[in-house]
């Protein structure tokens, strides 16, 4: 049986149910990669240009883990999600730095997932099988199977990537976590925020847990279209959560020297003060120390205290 490594970096918080269910469908044993460590990350640095991002230093250090236990790598260029939008240039460029960086890797499996182009992703996903000697039948059905998977995907997201799993308690401060999935979701990467937020008994909101269409819906207020989807998902998100008046706070997670995030934060905290809601911009990278993190966040919790006993003079922006 082939064994195909999965890097638990990037975009493998938004589509890894999608994949578990093809490649187990057409036969093969999927690894992943561990939740990020110490180890990952260093060795991702180490291996990795100095001007990327942090998430992007850590898929480096996955792949490093995964590249002498497995047959091959998945490592699919996202090219867009959307029609007329784009992912981040570092997202594109992923497949070909990692492969320009780190020696001896097994092969990889490179495919587009360009969702601009109509059928393009079941067109990519039978290459994909074409490659491994699957059939057109098989890799067809399996990706089916993988698409109808793939609806529940908020199913799996509030099971398997909230550290304690997700919980609504009516009453509680609220809070709406907003940045990249894969600065949200990596426990490692975001010093355990979700976590730290759960312990305090605050609920949580992440973008990913809304739909398509309200997110599309709700992210319409900027003059020029945004054409990131992810940048879409994150000002929709704000905007749904700041008219329905459903939270406290928004803490924003941003990895060092990402361009769209300098955007983005920019339009969430216009909007977070015109609700009169206080934000907070978090910004990560391998420097972060989570002393220092931890003091901003019980600060951060503090204001949103005193705010609700009725002290709404005090700054809503930290
Ligand atoms: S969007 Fe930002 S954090 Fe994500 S890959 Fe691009 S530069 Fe890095």
């Amino acid at each position: 049986m082939k064994k195909i490594g999965i890097p638990r970096g990037m975009l493998y918080y938004e589509n890894f149910p999608f994949w578990q269910e093809y490649f187990e469908g057409i036969g093969c044993e999927l690894v992943e990669s561990p939740k990020t460590n110490k180890e990952i990350m260093d060795k991702g640095i180490l291996s990795s240009v100095d001007e990327a991002c942090l998430p992007v230093k850590i898929t480096h250090g996955h792949v490093n883990y995964l590249k002498d236990k497995v047959d091959y790598i998945f490592l699919p260029r996202f090219i867009s999600l959307h029609k007329m939008e784009y992912c981040c240039p570092k997202i594109l460029g992923l497949p070909e730095m990692i492969i320009n960086s780190i020696d001896d890797l097994p092969e990889i499996i490179q495919i587009d997932i360009n969702l601009y182009r109509r059928n393009e992703l079941k067109n990519s996903f039978q290459e994909l099988g074409k490659s491994l000697g699957v059939s057109k039948e098989v890799s067809n059905k399996s990706f089916r199977k993988a698409l109808k998977k793939f609806s529940n995907y908020q199913g799996w997201l509030k099971e398997e990537l909230f550290p304690k799993g997700y919980s609504f308690k009516e009453g509680n401060f609220s809070i709406l976590v907003l940045g990249h999935s894969y600065n949200v979701y990596d426990e490692f990467l975001n010093m355990g925020v979700l976590g730290k937020l759960q312990e305090r008994d605050i609920n949580i909101f992440t973008a990913e847990e809304l739909d398509d269409d309200i997110i599309r819906k709700y992210s319409n207020f900027t003059n020029k279209r945004i054409f990131w989807t992810h940048g879409r998902r994150i000002l929709g998100a704000s905007k749904y959560h700041l008219k329905k008046a459903t939270i406290d706070g928004i803490i924003y997670l941003s990895s060092f020297g990402c361009g769209l995030d300098s955007v983005l934060s920019h339009f969430v905290l216009k909007q977070a003060n015109l609700y009169n809601v206080p934000f907070m911009l978090l910004t990560l990278d391998e420097q972060t120390g989570e002393a220092g993190f931890n003091t901003r966040l019980e600060a951060f919790l503090d204001m949103m205290k005193w705010r609700d006993r009725n002290q709404s003079h005090i700054s809503t922006f930290r």
